[in-house]
């Protein structure tokens, strides 16, 4: 008997003659993923991807974690392989009921079997059957419910035979680096380290860009731009975060242009930013958090207008999401508990009382030219720091 892993992965296999790219991805992430944790195998056959360790007191749970973080995994199963021989299928078949009823009070149950291999004499209900009855007569406080079981024992029959039951979810999407790069203009709060784990989960690649605003955001708002950037490498592989000194080119906005309007000449500054970092990196799209009618800048005329700043798709994962929707995944993907720490944003450094909410483009086109940016941000994009990340831990340089 060997204890290996069994992963599944859905979307992918619909993708006809790009299948095989994306299975050699998501093996090779699965591969990235579990990197110095021991040595392993990982076989590809039959739609599914089996991860077999080679060595004693491998830490299967934490391999289990990190695999079901990977996008393209829609779950994963700790599973016994063992030889396809009806009387070792019993013998395991017991063993794992056994383990299982040691920890949890389960009284209803049945058994699954696929026969992948048809030189196997019993066919699949005959071997549910009978291991159903085994089980049984071991556990006679056990029933049977076909319906709604409190546990399922899986059996596969193949070359080699798979007995489990347990199915962990994963996130499901695609594996990360078959759909390009983009760039997720990343703040300190809830809802950017979403929109950009939303897009790595489609299988892009995803870099970051923050825009801080020393001494009016403090060091602490940046170590938690810091954090997060590292909460979310931990799903897109390897993430670079661009930290871009915005300072001077607040300060410029707010002394020259109309109070009203600082915030969306603001933002159409970060946007120029973004997109020509983005550009001198391969990304092909920037994305934000932003959702519609969420605040004053977010109205669709708001959005219009720091739209025009570039001419590079934005994507806005976010756009029709509620808070709490937002919230819910935030929980799920751990940034949220960082993301409400307090901080200073740059974005409420300089706010007006009452800012535009219905812009007009060629109106903020003139207002913007008043303040003398070229320079500006060509220093600041000059000046900006790089970290990067891999799965979850700062390094050095992405190599
Ligand atoms: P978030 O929760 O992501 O901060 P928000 O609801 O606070 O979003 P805004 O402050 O209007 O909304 O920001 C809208 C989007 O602009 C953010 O989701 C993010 O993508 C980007 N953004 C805002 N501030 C910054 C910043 N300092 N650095 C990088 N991107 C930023
Ligand atoms: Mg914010």
């Amino acid at each position: 008997m060997e204890k290996i892993i069994l992963v599944r992965y859905g979307e992918i296999i619909l993708k006809g003659l790009n299948r095989p790219v994306f299975e050699e991805k998501l093996a090779g992430n699965i591969k990235k993923a579990l990197y110095g944790m021991g040595k392993l195998n990982i076989i590809r056959s039959q739609g599914r991807i089996y991860v077999e360790p080679h060595e004693s007191g491998y830490d299967y749970d934490t391999a289990l974690e990190k695999i079901r973080k990977v996008f393209g995994v829609v779950a994963v199963s700790p599973v016994y392989k063992i030889a396809t021989d009806f009387e070792v299928i019993k013998e395991n078949a017991l063993k794992i009921v056994g383990a299982l009823l040691e920890s949890k009070s389960h009284k209803t149950f049945k058994v699954e079997t696929k026969r992948g291999n048809k030189r196997f004499p019993m066919e699949s209900p005959e071997i549910s059957r009978e291991l159903g009855a085994v089980i049984l007569d071991a556990y006679p406080y056990l029933k049977v419910d076909v319906n709604k079981p409190d546990f399922i024992l899986y059996v596969e029959v193949r070359e080699s035979s798979y007995i489990y039951s347990e199915i962990i979810p994963g996130y499901g999407g695609m594996p990360v680096g078959t759909n390009g790069k983009a760039m997720l203009l990343l703040s300190g709060g809830i809802d950017s380290p979403v929109a950009g784990w939303m897009i790595a989960k489609r299988g892009v690649e995803v870099e970051a860009v923050h825009f801080y605003s020393y001494p009016y955001t403090s060091e602490r708002a940046k170590e938690k731009v810091i954090e997060l950037a590292r909460i979310l490498s931990g799903y897109s592989y390897r993430l670079n975060l661009h930290i871009v000194p915005f300072t001077d080119i607040q300060l410029e906005i707010n002394e020259k242009c109309p109070e009203d309007e600082l915030t969306i000449i603001m933002r159409r500054a970060m946007m120029v930013i973004a997109e020509r970092i983005a550009n001198s990196t391969g990304a092909l799209a920037l994305i934000t958090g932003e959702s519609v009618g969420q605040v004053a800048s977010q109205t669709i005329q708001s959005l219009a207008v720091t739209n025009s700043a570039v001419t590079m798709p934005v994507f806005r994962p976010l756009i029709g999401m509620d808070k709490n929707e937002v919230i819910e995944i935030a929980r799920k993907i751990d940034t949220f508990e960082t993301s409400i720490l307090p901080y200073e944003d740059c974005c409420t450094v300089f706010v007006a009382k009452h800012p535009k909410t219905r812009p007009q483009l060629d109106r903020i086109i003139r207002s913007e030219a008043l303040a003398d940016l070229g320079g500006l941000i060509d220093k600041a994009i000059e000046a900006t720091e790089v970290i990067s990340f891999v799965l979850g831990k700062q390094v050095e340089k992405i190599i």
